[in-house]
């Protein structure tokens, strides 16, 4: 089988044909979500992505597995060998199994992707599920010399690795460079080299998830799960492996330097990886308070947002970037991106009633043809987009009857669409109402507004009931010098 799709690679850095090595088997791989809280537009991005590809290397005949792994031991924010695990944190915290924190997030995490109309993975596999077979690749790579041990711990030896390998080749830097950055080890540590990492980590008699192991009772460290995981499904080498520009280094980096110590070769053929997104410019934070879940996006519940936004429209307004640009997310956009949605579906259902006429006045084979070169171009979403755009021109000058189509190019016509905005994009028919204006964010402001007035003219009686009310109702009001700003509760 032969196509024209080329796909950018990130290790040459170059497009680069796509062919697979075993067609028409495709084995392709995404780094898949920690869970240990909900879902997020970062989330909603990766997820897209991989979902399109997935959709469109089927469309090109390819059988896909497609492999989306599930964090659930827990990996560290900054550092991965430092610090508590936080699933653990949330498991202390509310005073829960581990297990059930994982699960109630792994449910939630389903259901946001449902209601984007994502395909599932053809697996789903989880990292404390591969215990063993984490311990076997840590073996060979301590057969093989490239790690030590260290207290109950082993750590992958990054300098030994680049004596004979680019370490740093993936994501463009140089062992000399990181190391020149890096913080001098401060006695804490019990590694050899700041840029070694964890393999395995020796938990303390506290820690919630461990196993028994030859170096005593532990877990692996972050990395270790992808490597073992991606090739123990997709074989070596596999395809395709993807993930967010944020997961390049050292993350990636680190999986590949383990493939090659433990499998003798890196394993992966072409690396993808999408750029990260903003919100109102600005990178996306717990501490800056933008951080937006799916379910605040879908309810309009954030403090931030005007109105509630349906999945299709978050999924839409994805699929308008580039995977390889940056992505920022703003009320505006968001807005502008709905009206499209919209005028993009009512014209997609209005070709079924569009009457044919003597002679064709537009060419239907050739825009189909050019939203196959768009998606061949490395996934250009944007362009298809605009190619279904040029579409929606034509279906109104139909109904305008300054136009026409005849019979058979209407067909085609409305397969153009069933091809490539239902089924390779994976939109679906929204009614306006779908994407309403959040109501339940506008009832709000408009009590809030209520509470203020009285408050004006000092009924601080009233103020306070209002007040009670909201709190029973799980609506945490917070006033403060600029007005007063609100939120769901937590417990809610
Ligand atoms: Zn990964």
């Amino acid at each position: 089988m032969t196509n024209k799709l080329f796909i950018y690679n990130t290790l040459s850095r170059n497009k680069e044909q796509f062919e697979p090595a075993n067609p028409p088997f495709v084995g392709l791989y995404a780094c898949g979500p920690t869970v240990y809280g909900d879902a997020h537009l970062g989330h909603a991005r990766q997820a897209v992505v991989f979902d399109v590809l997935y959709r469109y290397l089927s469309h090109l005949g390819y059988r896909v597995r497609y492999v989306r792994n599930i964090t659930d031991v827990g990996h560290l924010e900054h550092d991965a060998d430092e610090g508590e695990d936080k699933i653990i944190k949330k498991a202390r915290l509310e005073s829960v199994e581990p297990m059930e924190v994982v699960q109630r997030y792994l449910n939630r995490y389903h259901d946001n992707m449902r209601l984007l109309n994502l395909i599932p993975p053809s697996i789903e596999p989880m990292a404390s599920g591969h215990i063993i077979e984490q311990q076997q690749l840590v073996e060979k790579i301590l057969d093989a010399g490239y790690a030590y041990e260290k207290n109950g711990s082993v750590y992958f030896d990054v300098a030994r690795y680049s004596e004979s390998h680019p370490y740093g080749r993936l994501s463009g830097r140089k062992t000399e460079d990181l190391l020149a950055n890096t913080r001098p080890l401060d006695g804490q540590s019990e590694k050899n080299n700041p840029l070694d990492f964890a393999l395995w980590k020796k938990a303390d008699p506290s820690h919630l998830m461990k196993w028994p192991s030859r170096w005593g009772e532990g877990y692996p460290g972050w990395h270790l799960e992808c490597s073992v995981m991606s090739t123990k499904y997709l074989g070596i080498p596999l395809d395709i492996h993807g993930g967010g520009m944020d997961l390049l280094f050292p993350h990636h980096e680190c999986e590949i330097a383990q493939n090659v110590a433990g499998f003798g070769e890196p394993a992966v053929r072409f690396w993808m990886h999408h750029n990260m997104i903003t919100i109102n410019s600005q990178k996306m934070g717990r501490s800056l308070g933008n951080f937006i879940t799916l379910d605040e996006i879908f309810t309009g519940s954030h403090r931030l947002l005007e109105q509630a936004y349906a999945p299709m429209t978050i999924k839409f307004y994805i699929l308008q970037a580039h995977y390889r640009s940056p992505l920022d997310f703003s009320n505006q956009a968001l807005q502008a991106s709905e009206k499209g949605l919209l005028r993009l579906l009512k014209a997609a259902a209005a070709i079924d009633s569009l009457p044919a006429g003597p002679e064709s006045a537009f060419d239907v084979d050739e825009l189909s043809h050019r939203c196959g070169e768009a998606m061949n171009d490395d996934l250009n979403t944007p362009i298809l987009i605009s190619h279904l755009f040029e579409g929606v021109k034509w279906i109104n000058e139909i109904q305008e009857s300054r136009a026409s189509l005849v019979k058979e190019d209407l067909k085609k016509l409305k397969e153009l669409y069933d091809t490539w905005l239902f089924s390779i994009l994976g939109l679906q028919m929204i009614s306006p109402g779908d994407s309403g204006k959040g109501i339940t964010g506008e009832l709000i402001e408009l009590i809030l507004q209520l509470r203020t007035e009285a408050k004006n003219r000092k009924d601080f009686e009233a103020a306070d009931r209002i007040r009670a009310v909201l709190t029973d109702l799980g609506v945490v009001i917070m006033d403060r010098k600029q007005g007063t700003d609100w939120e769901f509760s937590k417990d809610a």
